[in-house]
């Protein structure tokens, strides 16, 4: 048994234990999705384009029981209970309830909202869902661009799955999770987070196509080749993110147009691009280059080679710095300093404007790479990076 899946059984054991303290009877089980990181293929996914993210072992874990009518008659019938240690405005434990009748989108706030919106998309997809209790323990940071919150709601819904026998398939579960996050939360999120936690595999990446949704699992041996991912959370909140957010979808939409495509996952990497503007000429050459970057970093890999992977990442940090203008100096100078260090290739991942990026390194530099990205955030006066690394990791399931 690995060290991960180790550590994750005795987490899940003390979560029973305590699941068992607060609501007096131990859970049906404990249920494990992991977070992600996106390794190559950033602001592809909208236009309908390819990403290569990987399942990380950083995971949120759900202790649940199910409480159909009568099992427990001190809690009223409907009401799903939630607890977990995550607990923005102080310590301890936070507990929230809803009630399944009547879930309207809003009528649950705070970090409630991520099971409810579970429930209600499983409820609008004319799956009936009885009452129950949930503990959950995650060690996905919050806002590292990580996507804890889809690790949240794919540890419901694999533990909604198996306990109530839907047997829906992981594109199922993506679609579900997507809506919950877009219709109930409000959030518009894609579909390639919640695909990664669903469909990773330790020591593997996940070749997605983001318009019909097929993936291929792609080798990423990382750890056999003393390699891994540091991952280095600016701590920059994406503050501006939403407007100039927008602004490229619309620039990719109207090259696309300019261009005669659908979308610029139909225009060629070779296509003549001197009718456009200036700057939705940049846009969408980070766009095409993009996507075949990804297509290039799968290939490589699925031919077992990781000599050309850092440059890659690399290549695609200068195009989204560059081309797509989504950095910012935070993100800039976390994969300049990782770079210098001896990291085989850099980039920023996200959507950007703050947020994370990640190095590959040599896990005999992890140190040394460490040190100089500390000192290059000091040495600007910019807040103190986290950093971490990360491998790839088993998608979510029953632990
Ligand atoms: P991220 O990029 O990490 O997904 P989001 O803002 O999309 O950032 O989601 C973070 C939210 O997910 C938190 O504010 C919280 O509501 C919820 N969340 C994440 N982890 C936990 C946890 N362990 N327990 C409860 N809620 C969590
Ligand atoms: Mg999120």
């Amino acid at each position: 048994m690995s060290a991960a899946v180790q550590a994750v059984q005795s987490r899940a054991q003390i979560l029973t234990g305590q699941f068992a303290e607060i609501y007096g009877s131990e859970p049906d089980g404990v249920w494990r999705a992991p977070g992600r990181v996106n390794l190559i293929g950033e602001h592809t996914d909208y236009n309908n384009g390819f990403v290569l993210p990987f399942a990380i072992d950083r995971s949120a874990l759900a202790a649940v029981r199910l409480r159909p009518p009568g099992r427990d008659p001190e809690v009223p019938d409907g009401v799903v209970r939630l607890a977990s240690r995550y607990a923005p405005k102080g310590h301890g434990l936070s507990r929230e309830e809803f009630s399944i009748h009547g879930l309207t989108p809003g009528s649950t706030e705070g970090w409630a909202a991520y099971p409810a919106g579970v429930v209600y998309a499983l409820e609008a997809a004319g799956f009936p869902v009885p009452a129950f209790d949930l503990l959950l323990d995650s060690t996905v940071p919050v806002g590292a661009g990580l996507s804890s919150s889809h690790a949240v709601e794919v540890a419901v819904i694999v533990a909604l799955n198996d306990l109530l026998g839907l047997e829906l398939e992981h594109a199922d579960m993506a679609r579900l999770t997507q809506y919950a996050e877009n219709r109930y939360v409000g959030a518009p999120t894609g579909i390639m987070d919640q695909s990664a936690s669903l469909m990773g595999r330790e020591g593997s990446a996940l070749f997605l196509d983001c318009r019909s949704l097929a993936a291929e699992t792609v080798p990423l041996p990382l750890a056999e080749h003393g390699l891994a991912v540091l991952v280095m959370d600016t701590r920059v909140a994406h503050s501006h993110s939403d407007g100039g957010y927008s602004a490229r979808r619309a620039s990719c939409e109207h090259g696309a147009a300019v261009l005669g495509a659908d979308s610029l996952r139909d225009v060629p990497a070779d296509a003549d691009l001197s009718g456009l503007d200036a700057e939705t000429r940049r846009r969408v050459r980070h766009v095409l280059g993009e996507n075949r970057r990804v297509g290039q970093t799968a290939a490589e890999l699925q031919a077992g080679r990781m000599d050309t992977l850092g440059q890659l990442l690399t290549a695609s940090h200068a195009s989204l710095r560059d081309d797509f203008e989504v950095s910012c100096a935070e993100l800039d100078l976390a994969v300049e300093a990782a770079l210098t260090a001896g990291a085989l290739g850099a980039r920023m991942t996200g959507g950007g404007f703050g947020g994370s990026a990640i190095a590959l390194i040599r896990c005999a530099d992890e140190e040394q790479v460490r040190t100089a990205v500390l000192a290059a955030f000091q040495g600007r006066g910019f807040r103190e990076p986290v950093l971490f690394t990360v491998l790839p990791a088993a998608g979510a399931g029953r632990v």
